[in-house]
């Protein structure tokens, strides 16, 4: 099965510019959404993981998927202002300016094994901002894992010091 079947192009989404990879199509379909988790669930060669880190909000989806499969916890890490119990936070730049994520303080315990993982790895700099707040809270991480990489974008250079795992690549 060729997962690039599932993930649809829109042009010019949210903005012009921007080729937007649609993932509802994997969504949509059980039997596609099975084969891409067992790619990512392999690729991490049965190391243990204790908790998943997924980015909002299309880190959800598989994110929780992941922790399912691999008996770990989920950990939501959200934009500011939406988490209601305290919480810890990191910046990152975007196009013009800079966005923020947050996470909850208790989240993760010094020398929890993480998989952090993301729909997409584009610029890398959500990445990079998550893999802050999980090391500002002790976690140590074992893999970064995507469902796709836009390589063109070397977001990769920005968490070179993680291993990363991506199940499609363009
Ligand atoms: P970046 O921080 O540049 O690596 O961007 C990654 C985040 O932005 C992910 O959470 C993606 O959901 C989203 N994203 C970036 N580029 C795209 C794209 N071309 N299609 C869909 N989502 C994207």
């Amino acid at each position: 099965m060729n997962i690039k079947n599932y993930i649809r192009d829109i042009q010019d989404f949210p903005k012009e510019g921007i080729l937007f990879k649609d993932i509802t199509p994997l969504l949509n379909n059980p039997e596609a959404r099975t084969n891409c988790l067992k790619i990512l669930v392999d690729s991490l060669k049965g190391q243990k993981i204790d908790k998943v880190v997924g980015a909002e909000s299309r880190g959800f989806f598989f994110g929780m998927l992941l922790a399912q499969e691999l008996n770990a916890g989920f950990i939501p890490v959200r934009k500011p202002k939406k988490l209601p119990f305290e919480t810890i936070s990191a910046s990152y730049e975007l196009e013009y300016g800079f966005d923020s994520l947050e996470m909850h303080t208790d989240a993760i315990k010094n020398g929890d094994r993480v998989l952090v993982h993301d729909d997409v790895l584009a610029t890398g700099g959500t990445a990079k901002a998550v893999c802050e707040l999980v090391e500002k809270l002790g976690g140590e991480i074992v893999q970064c894992n995507f469902l796709m990489e836009l390589s063109f974008l070397n977001g990769r250079e920005k968490i070179k010091d993680h291993p990363i795992f991506s199940a499609i690549t363009y």
